[in-house]
């Protein structure tokens, strides 16, 4: 324990000596002989203990004086009367803690002076002990202060996209943590620093600012990427002095260093804590956070401009969904067509969009994520072509385009072709028809017949044209093209009869390897019986008497292959390529003489590729060819199962 400091006044020199005497040893004491001492010692702080002697001269004076000076020390009296109960009350307020009658006991003044300073000593760690539980109170609740602010703006970053909002809250923040008397952050761009937001300061100031910051300080720390606290007059970008000043750094992952957050005080002169580097540093990551959030966002915002920009001047219609099939982007021409408003955003489009065609392109949406392909018939009459393709974690993208003068053009072939059909076909069999009565009105030379044969020859042929055409034309527009199940033996077995005569012509043998079983395919019989017909006779055609034809078919799981086999001329390689092209006809010496309109193959491959098959050939000069087509089996029609 230390020496307490003791304050003794008494106006009666011998008894002052005897006091002293009864101090504590370790006691310091001062000797006040006069109340004019003891009003000027009063206040001094170390004082622990007055003891007081007082006379019936000066009771009332030295009282009023302690009474004035409210020491925080304790009191002893001893006074020349013993009090009354209400006297001795009114001494005990006024903070007296003992009272020794005069002429006193020295047992009796050391007794109670060693129990007053006992107190005051219990009073005195109490009171430190209660001022450091208020000072760790107020810690406490500056930290938590710190850490609802840093709370706050952390939520704010989160749920704001507005740049500018967040660094003003930021800055607000830094300033309210700190109290300091201004705060501003300075940004750095192309090599030049910006002030972006600022808190308290001078308005004309700030603006002057934006232009450009110079600020050593500032620079230094986005150099060193390390905070600056600095509590001596500084001059910073504000042009004026700062009398303390802490800098932090706003460091983003990617970029370093972008700028700085600042606090200074101007006027006061207060310093800033180590403390507040900390605080200012978390803030000053969400600062950094919030800018690098405004920049992806700003490179999305540009993305979507731009992609609705497209979007607006693109000459197709299209429509983008999410991944629910909720509608997402559209085309100035999709909003026109399908009455899509502005707020359309985020609704199914089966829902939304009004139109059989889309709705149907949604639906028969595969699992594979295939494209699917629908024509759209609009309210006007226009008619659109749409295809809709799954985008991986997109959705899904339909692309329309206006095909209806397309499809007028289809109907205007039509029309030709069926118009051509009938009156090219029509004189022609007329001709055929009088060719062939000139014999019987008169005999004919030897040359004439000739003629004759020569021009029916002709005539054939431009009527297999004719027909082969027009079969293009009605193919390829979908014409005579119902679907329906046929049992593929019958119509090969119908084909194998029709050309019998022409292999026995040719003296050609034919072979055939056709299961018993019924196959069945959905497609359509009488064009089927064409491709037959197309690639039996070209074997017999372009086949050398004693050879063979062979019809092969083979059962799969779910499908059938039909091959027809010659031993004929067969077709050089660098020419199979082009066989299935409109008018293409080899030209080997040996085939040369061969008649025929190089449509046949062409009228094969379209035919198939209608039925969703495939056709192929393989051949080699001078010993035959192989042509082979493949299609799906279906299942027999119900009075052809219960059979
Ligand atoms: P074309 O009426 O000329 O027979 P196609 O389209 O049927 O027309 O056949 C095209 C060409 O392919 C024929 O000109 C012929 O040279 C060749 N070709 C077709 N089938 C065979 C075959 N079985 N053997 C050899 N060449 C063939």
């Amino acid at each position: 324990m230390s020496s307490p400091h003791i304050l003794v006044f008494s106006e009666d020199p011998a008894v002052y000596q005897e006091l002293v005497h009864l101090l504590p040893v370790k006691a310091s004491a001062v000797h006040l002989a006069t109340l004019a001492a003891l009003r000027d010692a009063l206040p001094a702080p170390e004082t622990a203990l007055v003891l007081l002697h007082l006379s019936a001269n000066n009771e009332a004076e030295a009282f009023a004086l302690v009474d004035e000076q409210a020491t925080d020390a304790a009191l002893v009296l001893i006074a020349p009367e013993v009090p009354t109960i209400s006297q001795f009350n009114a001494l005990l307020e006024h903070g007296v803690q003992a009272l020794i009658p005069y002429p006193f006991q020295a047992e009796q003044v050391r007794a109670a002076l060693a129990q007053a300073l006992e107190r005051t000593q219990r009073q005195a760690s109490q009171h430190s002990l209660k001022e450091n539980l208020t000072r760790a109170n107020q810690q406490l609740n500056e930290r938590l202060q710190e850490i609802n602010a840093i709370y706050t703006i952390g939520k704010s970053v989160t749920s704001s996209l507005d740049v500018d909002e967040i660094l003003a809250r930021i800055v607000e923040a830094s300033v309210n943590l700190t109290q300091a008397e201004e705060g501003f952050i300075l940004l750095e761009e192309d090599g030049k620093l910006y002030l972006r937001v600022s808190k308290n300061m001078n308005v004309e100031l700030a603006q002057r600012l934006c232009v450009e910051a110079s600020d050593p300080i500032a620079r230094q720390v986005i150099h060193s990427g390390r905070p600056t606290m600095l509590q001596r007059p500084t001059k910073i970008a504000t042009g004026y002095l700062v009398r303390a000043l802490l800098y932090v750094p706003i460091q983003s992952p990617k970029r370093g260093t972008v700028g700085v957050l600042s606090v200074v005080n101007q006027v006061r002169e207060q310093a800033f804590t180590e403390n507040h580097i900390f605080t200012l540093s978390a803030i000053a990551d969400f600062a950094a956070i919030a800018l690098e959030n405004a920049q992806f966002f700003a490179a999305v915002e540009a993305e979507r401009s731009r992609l609705s920009a497209i979007l607006e001047h693109a000459a197709e219609t299209i429509l983008v969904t999410d991944m629910d099939d909720c509608l997402w982007l559209w085309s100035d021409n999709a909003a026109e067509n399908f009455n899509i408003k502005p707020d359309a955003r985020g609704q199914k489009v089966v829902d939304y969009i009004d139109n059989i065609g889309i709705r149907e392109l949604f639906v028969q949406l595969s699992e594979d994520k295939a494209p699917v392909h629908n024509e759209i018939d609009l309210e006007d009459g226009r008619v659109f072509n749409a295809q809709l393709s799954s985008i991986d974690h997109i959705g899904r993208v339909v692309v329309m385009q206006d095909i209806s003068h397309l499809k007028e053009l289809d109907r205007l072939k039509s029309e030709f072709v069926s118009t051509v059909s009938h009156d090219l076909r029509t004189p022609l069999t007329t001709i055929q028809g009088y060719i062939e009565l000139l014999e019987r009105v008169g005999p004919l030379t030897e040359g004439q017949r000739d003629f004759i044969s020569k021009a029916l020859h002709s005539l054939s042929h431009i009527t297999a044209l004719i027909s082969d055409l027009l079969d293009i034309g009605r193919i390829e527009a979908g014409y005579d093209l119902e679907m329906y199940p046929f049992c593929i033996n019958d119509v090969i077995q119908q084909s194998l009869d029709a050309h019998m005569m022409l292999i026995e012509q040719a003296e050609l043998r034919l072979v055939t390897d056709v299961p018993n079983e019924l196959l069945w395919i959905e497609g359509n019989a009488r064009r089927i019986r064409q491709v037959l017909d197309n690639l039996i006779s070209n074997a017999i055609k372009y086949s050398r008497p004693g050879g063979e034809v062979k019809v092969t078919v083979q059962r799969g799981a779910d499908h059938v292959i039909v091959s027809i086999e010659d031993q004929g001329f067969g077709i050089p390689l660098e020419e199979q390529p082009k066989l299935f092209e409109r008018f293409y006809r080899v030209s080997t010496p040996e085939v040369e003489d061969i008649r025929g309109t190089g449509l046949g193959l062409s009228i094969v491959k379209s035919v198939i590729e209608k039925h969703k098959g495939r056709i192929w050939v393989r051949s080699y000069p001078g010993k035959g060819s192989t042509f082979a087509f493949i299609l799906s089996l279906c299942s027999p029609p119900a009075e052809n199962t219960a059979a």
